[in-house]
């Protein structure tokens, strides 16, 4: 099979270039200072990404870390803490910055995005209005939970998505303790098109969401951070405390608009793809993959040196990511065809042949 000229690449869905008609739009966008309210193109966008996910308002930020950041801590005070899966991005790749720059502690579930028992996410939940009633000497000194954070598609796991009966469920919890529930929807998009729900059914349950446009969705630059009226303010200064607050960011919000409008369905097509490669890496080497936990556009593989592995699969043209030092990483989107999967398949396929049995 021929080579393809560049490498194929499925480090992950963020290295996607701006599609030639993303690239018209933002050419096109009308811009003004976004500071000032004036930036016509991110106005368009944080009023129908809002509207697309049911709430009443979204901020433009430059990146989903940022996101994240200013959604919880615009519902986390200085000294409380924030409740995550123990794989979760917000504890695994971003700089510590709730701790660093928030002053926020991080408490950490195994589990939390399927197999926890929802009474034992309760009982985490350190609040007054639950469990708060120690008798005597109360529990005065105890941290306060501020927020229930969980990650929709779960990325350490694979890109896994989640029923939304358990969102509604953390929901009631959340509602019944008296704190936030935030989504992390880097990937909720992929969530939406693989349980065929709507993202707004998706987003119900939440006080606040951060939502990729960077990612599958193929923009250059940008997420949303999602919320109600209450919180948009401490939002927006949170923004502007990082640096966060841009200018005429009109041409990257024509080119997220676009995305919203152009590429959320085709995300059905890179699950396609992350199936049928992870089947036929699957009859290579089974021990080594399993096609039933493709959920959305990542594949998980396991091998005996991830860092070996994906140094030789480069050597062949195909470029792989690793979420530890035996879990290699997959991952599917816009910037790669069929062609290129079968390449990445044959190539990978036969580095698993080479690979030990795992246990
Ligand atoms: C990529 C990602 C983020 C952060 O987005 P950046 O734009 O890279 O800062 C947050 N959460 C999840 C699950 C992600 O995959």
């Amino acid at each position: 099979m021929a080579r393809p000229a560049e490498p194929v690449d499925l480090r992950s869905d963020t290295v996607t270039r701006p599609t030639t008609a993303m690239r018209k739009a933002m050419a096109q966008a009308e811009v003004g200072d976004d500071h000032y309210g004036e930036d016509p193109s991110v106005r368009a966008l944080e009023e129908y990404a809002a509207d697309l996910l049911g709430h009443e308002a979204a901020v433009f930020v430059p990146s989903g870390t940022m996101g994240n950041f200013v959604a919880l801590r615009a519902s986390a005070q200085v000294g409380t803490e924030v409740i995550a899966d123990t794989e979760a991005h917000i504890v695994t790749y971003e700089m510590g910055g709730l701790a660093s720059l928030g002053g926020i502690q991080t408490r950490t579930l195994p589990g939390l995005v399927d197999t926890a028992d929802l009474a034992d996410v309760a009982a985490a939940i350190r609040s007054h209005s639950v469990g708060g009633d120690y008798g005597v000497g109360g529990n005065y000194s105890m941290v306060r939970t501020s927020v229930l954070a969980v990650e929709n598609t779960a990325a350490r796991a694979g890109g896994r998505v989640w029923a939304p009966a358990r969102l509604d469920q953390l929901g009631d919890l959340a509602t019944a303790a008296g704190i936030a529930l935030h989504c992390d929807g880097a990937r909720l998009w992929n969530a939406a098109v693989a349980g065929a729900v709507e993202p707004r059914r998706l987003a119900e349950p939440f006080t606040t969401l951060s939502v990729c446009l960077s990612k599958g969705l193929g923009a250059p630059v940008g997420s949303l951070v999602i919320c109600d009226a209450g919180r948009v303010d401490e939002v927006r200064n949170w923004r502007r405390r990082l640096g966060g607050a841009m200018r005429q960011s009109g041409v990257l919000a024509a080119a997220g608009l676009h995305a919203l409008h152009h590429h959320i369905e085709r995300l059905a097509e890179d699950h396609r793809r992350a199936g049928e490669l992870a089947a036929l890496l699957a009859d290579a080497a089974p021990d080594h993959v399993d096609p039933k936990q493709v959920e959305t556009n990542m594949v998980l593989v396991k091998v005996a040196d991830a860092g070996r592995f994906t140094r030789r699969a480069a050597e062949q043209g195909v470029l792989i990511g690793a979420t530890g030092p035996t879990t290699l990483r997959i991952v599917t989107h816009l910037d790669v065809d069929d062609a290129g999967i079968r390449h990445a398949g044959s190539v990978l396929a036969g580095l698993l042949h080479a690979e030990p049995a795992t246990a």
